[in-house]
């Protein structure tokens, strides 16, 4: 596969790069400018080389099949023009914002640009066309360039017009289509964590958050692939009851029971489940926390984090690790008195900083770590949630990224 490096022949060129400039908007003001920051390198990279690049994007949802007030509404909310503006603050250079997504005002902005110009196009998801991947709207996008980069990881796992029409047509063309340096580092990072190298075992995987369901499949494909798996976390409690433990009000999912007795006796003695809980006599209003032996969790308590003596056998067996992969936190982080076990993680990942691999995905991980402020002491914290655990699940492809190969 092709990266931005790799495209020296660009000066003059029109080169689409698909960037993730999803920012949190309120009332029309970025509350957090991360994702355009982290856009530039590959933006500038281009534009020192002379490259004419065409900005796309999408922001927000804008579900199509609504009212045609609400569409109106939703677009209002979800304009990338605040997005342009900030975007020619960072890059201290101006940026074409074109207010449309496609036709003649867009084809003649692209006619205008110079060399080293950039141009912000209309949030993508305006059109209909966008989410269907649908090969005129696709046609029209890729008319207008020459070669096109992928910098957007959060949206590689959907296979949309911007993300996979256009980079489709324009392959079939003999045009490059490469690799952005934020989506490069994503593909190397997560690839490891798939195919597994000698040298990275011990391999261990951390599981938490909310469901079972939702992780089937990373879980399979993990329990393949790792030598050790801890579980935390909501998630937890499914395989504590499938071992038939009393789990009181904690969040099990009784049709997943026998999903998780199958994963213990695949596992054969690699899952690692908590030995003890923060639990409290209410999810909403906790006026009683303790803690407790999972074997005593009365029945009108819930588990909302691992216990201290869990928090000690996830470190030590973190310790001995390689390679880490964590998605999922391990208890109820958002309140500070169930954090001490995704903190506990956070802590023991840390200290494995420079002699281990250390890969986060998942939106609230991610999330988890950089409120905790230990973002930097991993090898890795993906930007894409859903994206990064597909990746997982599929053992290293995503469409967006495989369209590129
Ligand atoms: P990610 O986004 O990283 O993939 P999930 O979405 O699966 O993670 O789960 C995150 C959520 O799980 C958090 O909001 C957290 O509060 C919740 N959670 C973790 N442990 C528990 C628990 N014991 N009970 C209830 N919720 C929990
Ligand atoms: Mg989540």
């Amino acid at each position: 596969m092709l990266t931005v490096k790799d495209l020296t022949n660009v000066k003059g060129k029109k080169v689409i790069v698909r960037v993730d400039f999803n920012v949190p908007l309120k009332n029309g003001e970025i509350r957090d400018d991360n994702r355009i920051v982290a856009a530039l390198p590959t933006i500038k990279n281009l534009l020192e080389k002379g490259a004419r690049v065409i900005l796309l994007s999408h922001l927000g949802k804008i579900k199509h099949k609504l009212s045609e007030e609400e569409i109106a509404a939703a677009k209002a909310k979800n304009n990338l023009l605040p997005v342009s503006l900030r975007l020619a603050e960072l890059l201290n250079q101006p940026v074409t914002f074109v207010p449309v997504t496609r036709g003649e005002e867009l084809d003649e902005a692209v006619a205008k640009l110079n060399d080293g110009d950039v141009l912000l196009v209309q949030n993508t998801r305006y059109v209909k066309g966008e989410e269907k991947n649908d090969p005129e709207l696709s046609a029209a996008w890729a008319k207008l360039a020459d070669a096109y980069v992928m910098d957007a990881f959060g949206s590689a796992h959907r296979a949309h017009a911007s993300t996979y029409g256009i980079p489709s047509i324009l392959k079939e063309q003999g045009k490059p289509v490469a690799l952005g340096f934020l989506v490069e580092k994503e593909v190397l990072a997560l690839t490891r964590c798939v195919k597994v190298s000698d040298e990275d075992r011990p391999y261990i995987a951390i599981l938490g958050g909310l469901k079972v369901s939702d992780k089937i499949k990373v879980i399979e494909s993990l329990l393949k692939k790792c030598d050790k798996i801890l579980i935390g976390g909501a998630m937890a409690f499914t395989f504590l009851k499938a071992l038939g433990k009393e789990t009181g009000q904690s969040p099990v999912e009784d049709d997943q029971l026998d999903y998780a007795r199958n994963c213990l006796a695949a596992a054969n003695g690699r899952i690692v489940l908590p030995v003890d809980s923060v639990i409290a006599n209410s999810f909403d209003n906790p006026t009683d926390i303790k803690i407790v032996s999972v074997d005593e969790i009365p029945a009108d308590y819930q588990g909302l984090d691992i216990g201290p003596k869990t928090r000690e056998l996830f470190a030590e067996e973190i310790s001995k690790a390689k390679m880490v992969f964590w998605n999922g936190p391990a208890g109820v982080f958002e309140n500070p008195a169930f954090q001490a076990g995704t903190l506990a993680i956070c802590e023991a990942l840390a200290k494995l900083s420079g002699k281990a691999f250390t890969v986060c995905g998942g939106g609230d991980s991610a999330a988890a770590i950089k409120q905790f402020g230990y973002a930097k002491d991993f090898a890795h914290v993906s930007t894409g949630g859903g994206a990064s655990l597909e990746m997982i699940e599929n053992d290293g492809h995503l469409p967006g990224i495989d369209v590129l190969g």
